[in-house]
């Protein structure tokens, strides 16, 4: 059953919604499609928040969706997603989708796979969606999504809101939710728990009691998850700009033990005696940081996050001996070796993590042999900001870093590739 808001009734102007998702949305109309936007962005809308990107969803095929537009290309091989490409934006059309499903998939389709070819939607043993692609009803479509209050739909055929869940009153309420039994929808895909702790820390809601019962439940199952999803993820909850928010969550319910085993063991048996407040510091700087408008890159977050715990495998190294930079690199191969069987950290980004760890020894050196070549590198700011940040409660440093600021500003900008670090 469906609970629909006339558009007198609610707050989402056609102001707010991007003009080329309008567009998109009154083409498929006007060629007798349903055309909803969904998902975040009416959540963030109805709650005055700016939506990071706007969904729209369908009753048209994505073949059908090909034919009405020019600019549009179909990807997903699981399933099938029409991109309509837009000068500065691409706005994503899917086709209702039934029962419950995974995310879609990002890898390209295959030139002679059809969707209709598509097994209906595969569970594994442990009930964790493996494949789905069974096109359904917008009802349906509302129900195989995460949390009621990401299934809101907005109908442009006459600007209502179409309910299906529940979710303006735990939106209205500040609850995350999941929709029908969370044990079975965590079951589905472990991902949603750290989703319920990312909505729950960026918009200051509340996770539903069941919802968090069964989320405490099921932390272990975290690991099902595919790797480099996990990693995506964990950048997304500690790049929300509320990551201090997340970490609370995550530890509270046990999924940060989950998902990084060995650092959070570390940190809990040598908090003890010294506690590591470093942590607890740095999330509060990228918060800050992404607040303020800033961007935080991947690899200096992990620094800013693992630096501590990195260093101190490194001194562990050097106490037996190892030269300074063999040791920064062992430490980092191990923090890689335990970290991403679980949370795949990309290749490019552990040697990008080492770089912005190990170039703080050239820092001391001014001017240093070939200064240039070290501000010409495309981590530089990364390197000082880390530098700063971690060891800026020092006179001395400060006076390097500025030194190395002050040459930068006089140097024209060149772009250059980086270098490879210096032994
Ligand atoms: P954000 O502001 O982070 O983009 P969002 O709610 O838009 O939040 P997306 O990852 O962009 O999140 O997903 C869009 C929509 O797709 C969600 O609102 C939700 O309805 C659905 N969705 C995304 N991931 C899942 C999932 N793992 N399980 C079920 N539904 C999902
Ligand atoms: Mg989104």
């Amino acid at each position: 059953c469906s609970v629909i808001i006339p558009r007198q009734e609610h707050e989402i102007s056609r102001k707010l919604v991007s003009p080329n998702a309008l567009r998109t949305l009154y083409r498929l109309k006007d060629n007798g499609f349903i055309g909803y936007l969904v998902g975040g962005c009416v959540r963030d809308l109805l709650l005055g928040r700016e939506p990071k990107d706007f969904d729209v969803v369908t009753n048209a095929t994505p073949n059908q969706v090909k034919r009405i537009f020019r600019n549009c290309r179909l990807v997903g091989r699981r399933f099938r997603l029409a991109h309509i490409h837009f000068q500065d934006e691409i706005i994503e059309v899917a086709t209702f989708r039934s029962p419950a499903s995974d995310e879609p998939d990002p890898a390209p389709k295959k030139p002679d796979e059809t969707e209709q070819r598509h097994p209906r939607m595969l569970k594994d043993d442990d009930g964790m969606i493996l494949r789905d692609n069974v096109y359904g009803t917008p009802e349906e479509d509302a129900l195989r999504r995460d949390f009621t209050v990401n299934s809101l739909a907005y109908n442009i055929a006459d600007f209502s809101i179409i309910d299906f869940t529940g979710g303006l009153a735990d939106l209205s309420a500040g609850i995350i939710r999941t929709i029908g039994d969370p044990a079975v929808r965590f079951q589905e895909d472990p991902v949603r728990m750290l989703r319920a702790v990312r909505f729950a820390a960026q918009l200051g809601f509340t996770i539903e009691e069941q919802t968090r019962k069964a989320l405490v439940a099921a932390t272990d199952t975290i690991v099902r998850s595919a790797p480099p999803r996990l990693y995506e993820e964990v950048l997304k909850l500690f790049l929300s700009g509320e990551g201090a928010k997340c970490y609370d969550h995550l530890s509270r319910t046990g999924l940060f033990a989950a998902l990084f085993p060995d650092f959070s063991n570390w940190l809990g048996v040598e908090g003890e005696c010294f506690p590591h407040t470093r942590f607890g510091e740095m999330l509060a700087h990228v918060d800050s940081r992404i607040q303020q408008g800033h961007k935080v890159s991947p690899p200096l977050l992990l620094a800013l996050l693992f630096g501590e715990y990195i260093d101190d495998k490194a001194e562990r190294f050097r106490r037996q001996n190892m030269p300074w930079q063999q040791s920064v690199n062992a430490a980092v191969a191990e923090f890689m070796g335990e970290t991403c069987p679980i949370v795949m950290i990309a290749n490019r980004v552990g040697i990008a993590l080492r770089d912005i760890i190990s170039q703080q020894m050239r820092l001391k050196k001014i001017p240093g042999r070939r200064p240039e070549s070290l501000i010409a590198r495309n981590d530089f700011s990364d390197i000082i900001e880390y530098c700063r940040i971690t060891r800026g409660n020092r006179k001395d440093i400060v006076k390097q870093l500025d030194w190395w600021e002050t040459r930068a500003g006089q140097l024209p900008q060149t772009p250059t590739a980086d270098e490879p670090a210096e032994e």
